[in-house]
């Protein structure tokens, strides 16, 4: 099996950790695009979309870990919870197996790094990737799921869904400007997701405000 060449290039990587994933996407069995599909919790175990059987996956998985620990890496356990309003944690095995899940994982990090670096990074790699909710310019769209609309809306795989069904309505809208009540308000909000909107002029995507728990922005006053 080719493993050298990660090796090689996790030495030059800008990031400090390799995972089990990376390895599958490294070595194609796995497809980029199919994995970000899993991440946002549209696919029920990522085993389903890796090209090889479970003899060969589960192989590649113990030649990683004595890879891993032969090289002196720090194994940090990482959550790995899916883009939807749910936030359930995604699963990886057919089997669900504890050991075998906790081994899909485990983030590997590079033992250069600082104890503070590293805390930082487990950190950073365990946060839930955060909800987006788009104010659409065109006001004629149609939820996909009931047929609804709304001033916001939220990017599905199918096509675009109204806050209603997606179970964010209650959230209350919080426009940007006060950095710091902002950061009060999301702080005490368990659900919120960011709003935005694009913008013709500069072709990307701006951030306008934030929507909230009506509680979480009552205490933050
Ligand atoms: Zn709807």
């Amino acid at each position: 099996m080719r493993y050298h060449w990660r090796t090689q290039r996790f030495a030059t990587s800008a990031r400090d950790f390799v995972s089990a994933t990376d390895i599958l996407v490294g070595i194609g069995w796995l497809d980029a695009q199919a994995f970000e599909h899993w991440r946002r919790g549209q696919i029920d175990c990522l085993e389903e979309l890796v090209r090889a059987n479970l003899q060969r996956i589960s192989e590649a998985m113990r030649l990683f870990r004595s890879w891993a620990t032969a090289r002196g890496l720090f194994a940090s356990p990482t959550a790995y919870v899916g883009r939807t309003p749910r936030r359930q944690t995604l699963r990886f095995s057919r089997s669900g197996n504890p050991a075998i899940e906790a081994s899909y994982r485990t983030h590997w990090v590079s033992p250069e790094l600082s104890e503070k670096k590293r805390e930082r990074l487990a950190e950073k790699a365990s946060h839930a990737p955060e909800l987006v909710a788009v104010q659409p310019l065109n006001a004629d769209w149609i939820c996909h799921r009931r047929g609804g609309t709304g001033d916001l809306l939220m990017m599905e795989t199918p096509g675009p869904a109204c806050l209603r069904c997606v179970g964010l309505d209650d959230l209350a809208y919080l426009p940007a400007g006060d950095a710091l009540f902002t950061r009060r308000a999301k702080a005490k909000s368990t659900r919120y997701a960011v709003v935005v909107r694009f913008s013709r002029i500069r072709r990307r995507y701006e951030r306008q405000g934030l929507l909230v728990e009506p509680q979480a922005l009552a205490d933050a006053r």
